[in-house]
């Protein structure tokens, strides 16, 4: 690039990728390959030793996901970034290169539901237990803090309420014990916020929401912030103590800011497998090209349509941290000023029948659990994703009976309208 410091929609189309050098093909290829032809028996040597960077088998790195990985990498700020089968896997392998078991980590109550789940369920069976803190009050991470502790986790904008995180006084947290932040950046996108300047180790991803876009391929990103000292402490061994299988290298010691991506690779990804599908890879970076413009227009849209429903007579909250009046406003403002996402929730007056009737009348949304979709995407938290939980629970998830979640698309913001009109009329 003649820029040498080029902007954020030239890096989502043009970082990591070249003409394919072959064959002058100008899209990424995706190279369907599982495996690699050493050049000679040395150069196989190397490879394994870790003496050399380069593909030896697809469960470990392909050229069309080191793509991804380099593109994201610089969509965020960060020194390297590893791409997974999905953004579970993602955080699977980011606690598995930190945590040894008896260890703990601290996260935000409010999380993706499926990370809640995979927190305090599979986790515990690695003998990895989470703390739980409130957002709000940051000082609550310090409260959970302990020596066993070896990490804080948070979402920069938190699924599925739409609640901005005050990512700086966390990281000041995290900093003060010498410990990595990670931040899931999954719902803001680093369009909208980047996590890494604001004090974060280490970012991950479901890619499968807003990098693809289309809602037609899973993935996860883990990015590597190349800012925390993996050797100033003896808590991360993984980082700091001789790796046996690989000719006692110390992996902070050999490979410095990109050592975290590494492990995760090397140690994690190698032995646990989750690996991205070329074609996945591919996919996602197809859509990420365009980023810029689908977040842009999600968050106008969005901010329109949480507007409209706050003026309907039928609708008895909006919960969208871009109106003015909401307590999240001015923190959205400091860290995502172009916008505040696509993802929020609203209440509908009548309760459980009103909310589920709601989205039975919708045409154009689909109802679904998936948020991040060029298409505008619904559903009733109370009769579906949170059905299993008391009333009380229900309410203190932001899943009550009158709760509907939108995720609101880039169609026609007009269309977006009528349909939510139409429904409403008819509860
Ligand atoms: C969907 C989601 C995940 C999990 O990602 P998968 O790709 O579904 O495994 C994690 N965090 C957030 C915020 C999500 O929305």
């Amino acid at each position: 690039m003649t820029n040498s410091n080029p902007g954020f929609a030239t890096l989502a189309i043009h970082a990591g990728a070249e003409p394919d050098p072959t064959t002058g093909a100008r899209a990424t290829p995706i190279y369907q390959t599982t495996a690699y032809v050493f050049q000679d028996s040395d150069h196989a040597a190397a490879l394994f030793g870790l003496k050399q960077f380069g593909n030896i088998y697809t469960r470990i790195m392909n050229p069309t996901q080191a793509v991804l990985e380099e593109r994201v990498a610089a969509l965020e700020g960060g020194s390297a970034a590893l791409a997974v089968a999905s953004g579970h896997a993602a955080q699977m392998l980011v606690f598995h290169t930190l945590m040894q078991p008896g260890d703990n980590f601290v996260a935000a109550k409010k999380l993706y539901g499926g990370s809640i789940n995979q927190f305090g369920n599979a986790f515990s069976h690695f003998d990895w237990q989470v703390r739980w803190a409130d957002t709000d009050a940051p000082e609550s991470f310090a409260e959970q803090i302990d020596e066993r502790t070896r990490a804080i986790f948070i979402e920069s904008l938190a699924n599925p309420g739409g609640t901005f995180v005050d990512i700086e006084a966390i990281a000041a947290i995290a900093r003060r014990h010498n410990l990595p932040l990670i931040v899931d950046n999954t719902m803001a996108s680093p369009y909208l916020v980047r996590p890494l300047q604001h004090g974060a180790d280490i970012v991950v991803h479901s890619a499968t929401k807003f990098l693809g876009g289309h809602g037609n391929s899973m993935g996860g990103v883990i990015v590597d912030g190349g800012t925390f000292d993996w050797s100033g402490s003896d808590k991360f061994p993984v980082l700091s103590k001789p790796r046996k299988e690989y000719d006692n290298v110390i992996l902070h010691q050999a490979f410095g800011t990109i050592a975290f991506a590494i492990a995760c690779r090397v140690l994690g990804l190698r032995d646990l497998g989750p690996a991205i599908a070329p074609m996945n890879a591919f996919l996602l970076l197809t859509g990420i090209e365009t980023l810029p413009l689908r977040m842009q227009r999600h968050c106008d849209n969005a901010f329109k349509v949480a507007q409209w429903l706050k003026n309907h007579d039928k609708v008895a909250w909006v919960n969208y941290a871009g109106l003015p009046d909401h307590p999240n406003h001015a923190l959205q403002q400091r860290y995502a000023p172009k916008g505040a996402g696509a993802v929020f929730t609203f209440g509908v007056k009548g309760g459980y029948e009103a909310g589920k009737g709601l989205v039975q009348g919708l045409q154009l949304f689909s109802h679904l659990a998936n948020i991040g979709d060029t298409r505008s995407l619904v559903i009733h938290p109370a009769s579906t994703t949170h059905a299993q939980l008391t009333p009380e629970q229900q309410v203190a998830a932001g899943a009550g009976p009158d709760v509907v979640r939108l995720s609101v698309g880039i169609e026609d913001v007009d269309d977006i309208i009528a349909d939510l009109d139409q429904a409403l009329a008819r509860v």
